[in-house]
């Protein structure tokens, strides 16, 4: 008999997993003393599914820099809640195949629309830095427009006297895997954030006893 545990809250659904049978694939979230920690969890009983739970987690390790702690616990090394940017990190571990190799993504781009190169720098204390290789009016608008990207999609601040081009986390802590998991998003933020709106007004976020 399974034993019931408190899982805590859940912030983020993958309906079915196109790479394990289907299964429905949630992100849980909860309070560990003074840390924020996160569960990969399905209520699916099929064969394997610890096996592709674990591989989830490994790739959200990777792309996101989480670490696990514990008994299937993941959390950010600075213990903060990060939860937006954890659940993009766990909406993005999904789409691999378990045994795919997962990288970390680098900190720059090529931003189609502008043809520009964006590069973000970590310079410390949880401060990243955006910039392009062009130069004018154009390209800094055009890094301002990404790192207003990358504030929304992690939750970030910006710099009161660098505030196009300079944000930060306010743990204070570098998360350089992150960055550059939402760096791939952060030129379409509109788009995404439409998206995922029409999506859970669709009704995606089914409730869990609807779940297999
Ligand atoms: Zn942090």
């Amino acid at each position: 008999m399974a034993s019931i545990v408190n899982i805590g809250r859940r912030v983020e659904l993958v309906p079915i997993d196109t790479h394990f049978k289907d299964i429905t694939l949630a992100l849980y979230r909860q309070q560990l003393h003074a840390r924020t920690v996160y569960r990969v969890h399905t209520y699916s009983r099929l064969d394997g599914v610890p096996d592709r739970i674990q591989a989830v987690m490994k790739s959200m390790c990777i792309l996101g820099g989480m670490q696990e702690i514990s008994d299937g616990l993941l959390c950010f090394p600075c213990g903060a809640r990060h939860e937006a940017a954890c659940r993009r990190v766990f909406l993005e571990a999904c789409k691999y195949p378990s045994d795919a190799p997962v990288e970390p993504r680098p900190l720059q781009i090529l931003d189609k629309k502008s043809q520009l190169t964006i590069s973000v720098e970590s310079v410390g204390n949880g401060i990243y830095n955006v910039s392009s290789n062009g130069e004018g009016r154009s390209a800094t608008r055009r890094v301002a427009a990404i790192a207003g990207g990358l504030k929304k999609l992690g939750e970030m601040n910006t710099d009161a006297e660098n505030s196009d081009d300079s944000i930060n986390f306010s743990c204070g802590h570098s998360h350089d895997a992150l960055v550059g998991l939402l760096l791939v998003r952060a030129p379409n933020v509109r788009v995404i954030l439409r998206q995922e709106e029409a999506s859970a007004s669709r009704g995606v976020l089914s409730a869990p006893s609807q779940q297999t």
